[in-house]
Formats: structure tokens, C-alpha cells, sequence
């Protein structure tokens, strides 16, 4: 029997690169994906006279809209000419990092914050034909037809992610009406990237059915009107064990915080304004519960003196192989560090 796989990959789009797919039946003597490829001259990923470029499967899963035996498979894209990461693969650097890395076991949970637009570009939750909405406030986690706008689809993409097997952990509503929160992880670096850009590309594909589209824009409306981001929350077996690593996790990231800014997604000034709970864009701080503050330790962590931290800069058109894998750079390269100043139990029994 023949089925179909779901080859997924990122293309070259820019500032922020979109997802493309396109579908190969596979036969039951194949077990395995294999390598695949596409026209790179269609996507900003090539010229025309040297048009190939290569999909690699990195990840696979259930596809749950087909069902069945189907599958959705998310790739990495390769240069035809030598089977190199093309200049578009942000996850084969994010891969080297984790495996450099490994023995700290950073772990990252995404909350991907998304809007809903009609196919005119003005946000579900607005009044068709023009106006605005009751201002902030009774959105956010809200129940009720005057607040809530979206759900079928919520449901549905959901409830996609469980039956495809990815480690969704929640969802919200958020603060602008139509306005909504999915979290995946937690997951290491390179895994929380494949899930991420599979249960974006569901999301996407099932607000198709309802002429509905998904934008990932850091501020889709000017004015007093909260922005979408992408809460990075992290740790390494340090973090998870001890507070004293968590705080050194933060001023390690203090001490890069405008490169990692510059590294967080297409149009971050206009979303870091220090209003509607960020912090300025250009000011590094980080604090217990504090959600005007570029990092946040959340309560329970600081009362269990273990735990994680929340980077909660990152916006949600953000790439999630680019922003785990220099988290992941910038904190284990500082404890590492650390570790290497500390004297060893030999150096301490010979001073004896
Ligand atoms: P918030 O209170 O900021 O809205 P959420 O509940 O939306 O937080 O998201 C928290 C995320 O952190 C979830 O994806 C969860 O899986 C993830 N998480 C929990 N523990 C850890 C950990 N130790 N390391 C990394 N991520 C974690
Ligand atoms: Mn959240
Ligand atoms: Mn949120
Ligand atoms: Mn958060």
C-alpha cells in the first residue's frame, strides 16, 4: 500500500523565512523517508541555473490531519553540490552547539503566541469593516462569544499536535482578542526547533479550512495593543539542580544580551518598548516573577531553589533552531568557564 509523506522545510524568505512543504508517496518496502528535493530557484534558496537544492528528514511524526499511515516529516535543506548546510539551515549550527554541549542537557520550552487574521489582514478579534474592539482586559484566558475568537481552530490544532505525537504542554488565549498561545517542550535544542515548525505548519495548515491565517508578526497593530512573542524558558542539569546556576544562566545572558536581541525575530524594537510586559528592547534586567523584565525566574522556581528560567524577549516570528542554539552557546560557554576556574578535589587534598 502506498501513503504520503509531508516533506516540511524552512525556505529563504526574508527577514523571516516561511514554511513550505510539498507531498511524496512512499510505498510500504520503504521504511525510512529518504532524501528529497526541490526547486530552490521558487524559493530565495537558489538561481535558476543551479536550481537543486536537497531535503534531509531530521524529524518525523503521525501525520494527524491524513491519518492513517501518513506522515508529516520536517527536513533540513542541503546544497545539491557538495550535500552542505545551505546558508538557510540555521539547524545544522544550532546541531553542532548541542552536541558540543551535551553533558549540560539544556532543555527549552517555547510559548508561541500567534494572531489570527482574516484573509484581509485585519485580526479575528477586530470588527469586520473596520473599529476597534473593548479595549485589553477581559481577553486573556477568557470563556464567552464577546471575548473569545479562534477556538475551533484552537481545538483542533491541539488536539492535531497530541495525535501527531509532539510534546504540546498548553495553550491560551491571550491578551488581544484573537490573539492566542500554544507551548511546546520542554525539549533540547535542536528537537524543540522540529516540533516548533511542525506545530506551526499544522497551525497553519488548519486555519486554511477556515479562510483564517496565522501571523506571527512581533506587533500585527500599532497602538495599545499587546505584541506576540515567543517566552524562551530554558535550563541546563545546573539549573535543574540549583539556584546558584540559574542566576549565573541570566548574567551570562546579561553579558550578550544585545547580540542575542539582535537574534530574536523581525521587528523586536517595536515590540520591546517597556509597555504591554516587556522590557525596553536596549536594557538588560532579570527579576523573581517580573514580567517587565527580560528574563524571569518564575515564583515557584525561587521557592524550590531549583528549576528554570523565562527569556521572554524572543518574538514569536523568531527562529527557533537560531534562538535555542545561542541560549544554549552563550549559558553553557559561561558555566563551563566556571567550572574550569573552580579548583579540583586534587589541587583542594594537596593544599592539605
Ligand atoms: P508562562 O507562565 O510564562 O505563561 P507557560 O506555562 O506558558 O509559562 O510555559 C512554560 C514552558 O516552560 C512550558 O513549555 C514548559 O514545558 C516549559 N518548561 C517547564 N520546565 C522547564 C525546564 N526545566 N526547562 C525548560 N523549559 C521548561
Ligand atoms: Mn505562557
Ligand atoms: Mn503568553
Ligand atoms: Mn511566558
Amino acid at each position: 500500500m502506498a501513503y504520503q509523506a509531508e516533506y516540511i522545510w524552512l525556505d529563504g524568505t526574508e527577514p523571516t523565512p516561511m514554511l513550505r512543504s510539498k507531498t511524496k508517496i512512499l510505498h510500504d518496502e520503504v521504511s525510512e523517508p529518504p532524501i528529497w528535493g526541490f526547486d530552490g530557484s521558487s524559493t530565495n534558496q537558489a538561481t535558476g541555473d543551479k536550481s537543486d537544492c536537497v531535503l534531509r528528514p531530521v524529524f518525523q511524526c503521525h501525520d494527524p490531519i491524513r491519518g492513517g499511515r501518513n506522515i508529516l516529516v520536517m527536513c533540513e535543506v542541503l546544497l545539491a553540490s557538495n550535500m552542505r548546510p545551505h546558508a538557510t539551515n540555521t539547524r545544522a549550527p544550532a546541531a553542532r552547539v548541542e552536541r558540543k554541549f551535551a553533558h549540560d542537557q539544556m532543555w527549552f520550552g517555547l510559548e508561541q503566541e500567534y494572531t489570527m487574521l482574516r484573509l484581509d489582514h485585519t485580526p479575528i478579534g477586530f470588527p469586520p469593516g473596520g473599529g476597534l474592539p473593548a479595549p485589553q482586559g477581559p481577553y486573556y484566558c477568557g470563556v464567552g462569544a464577546d471575548h473569545i475568537m479562534g477556538r475551533e481552530i484552537v481545538e483542533l490544532h491541539t488536539q492535531a499536535c497530541i495525535d501527531a505525537g509532539l510534546s504540546i504542554s498548553g495553550t491560551n488565549p491571550e491578551v488581544m482578542p484573537g490573539q492566542w498561545e500554544f507551548q511546546i517542550g520542554p525539549l533540547g535544542p535542536t528537537a524543540v526547533g522540529d516540533q516548533m515548525h511542525v506545530a506551526r505548519w499544522l497551525l497553519h495548515r488548519i486555519a486554511e479550512d477556515f479562510d483564517v491565517l496565522i501571523s506571527l508578526a512581533a506587533k500585527p497593530e500599532k497602538g495599545d495593543w499587546n505584541g506576540a512573542g515567543c517566552h524562551t524558558n530554558f535550563s541546563t542539569i545546573a539549573m535543574r539542580e540549583g539556584y546558584d546556576a540559574i542566576i549565573d544562566a541570566c548574567q551570562a545572558i546579561g553579558d550578550n544580551f544585545l547580540m542575542l536581541v539582535e537574534n530574536y525575530g523581525d521587528g523586536i524594537k517595536e515590540r520591546l518598548t517597556g509597555a504591554h510586559e516587556t522590557a525596553p528592547w536596549n536594557k538588560f534586567s532579570y527579576g523573581v516573577s517580573d514580567r517587565g523584565s527580560s528574563i524571569r525566574i518564575p515564583w515557584q522556581v525561587e521557592k524550590d531553589g531549583k528549576g528554570y528560567a523565562e527569556d521572554r524577549r524572543p518574538n514569536a516570528n523568531m527562529d527557533p533552531y537560531l534562538v535555542a542554539g545561542l541560549i544554549t552557546q552563550v549559558v553553557c560557554a559561561a558555566a563551563d568557564a566556571k567550572t574550569a576556574k573552580k579548583p579540583t578535589k586534587k589541587t583542594v587534598a594537596k593544599k592539605k
